[in-house]
């Protein structure tokens, strides 16, 4: 086989795995129209002092599955990213799969996500983190559901390491809790300037 042969073929199969990657990931947000588009956000558990930040890319990832309209059905998936001692920096969130169960007021998420999770744990060398769980509510301002709070009652109760969940309203509004002490505590976004503890990936 001749370099040139062996060059397609390493292209061919980088495009390949970077459709696979965007099919379980979603497409890259348009940068174009980025400036009209969310910056990261950071959230605060007071007063544990816990705080949550949460990049641009997986803001916008999830704004594209908000239920703004009466067809669209609850969307919802993993958080990942990185932890810094007891603060979170989420930095990609998995979408919808085939294998969820979605209605306008329900979302099963499928063990699809967590295969995700589990993938790149292994390709960031141990580094991302499965943080929390979000998902998708048809209302302005979004609180968790009985079958939400048991849901992450049974999560929290198998990791004991923070995590992070979120809902997404119908017109962006999150809602943020983070369990503490067997309590779901509310928390509130407090800059949109990432403090300096969340600039290295890794511990
Ligand atoms: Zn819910």
């Amino acid at each position: 086989m001749s370099d040139s042969d062996s060059a397609a073929l390493r292209v061919a199969y980088l495009n390949i795995v970077q459709g696979i990657i965007s099919q379980i990931l979603g497409p890259p947000p348009n940068r174009s129209r980025e400036s009209c588009m969310r910056t990261a956000i950071v959230w605060e558990a007071s007063p544990q002092h816990h705080k949550i930040l949460v990049e641009d890319e997986p803001l916008q990832t999830m704004d594209r599955y908000r239920q703004d309209r009466s067809d669209k059905t609850e969307a919802g998936g993993i958080l990942l990213g990185y932890r810094k001692g007891p603060h979170l920096h989420i930095v990609q969130v998995t979408v919808p799969q085939l294998t969820d169960r979605r209605r306008r007021f329900r979302f099963d998420r499928s063990t699809h996500h967590q295969q995700i999770a589990l993938e790149q744990w292994h390709v960031s060398e141990k580094t991302m983190d499965y943080l929390g769980e979000w998902h998708t509510h048809p209302e302005i301002n979004p609180s968790p559901s009985g079958v939400d709070i048991n849901e992450w009652v049974k999560i929290t109760n198998r990791l004991t390491k923070p995590m992070a969940f979120m809902i997404l309203g119908l017109t962006g509004t999150i809602w943020l809790g983070l369990p503490v002490n067997n309590a779901l505590i509310k928390c509130s976004p407090t800059t949109t300037e990432g403090p300096s503890y969340f600039e290295a990936p890794g511990d």
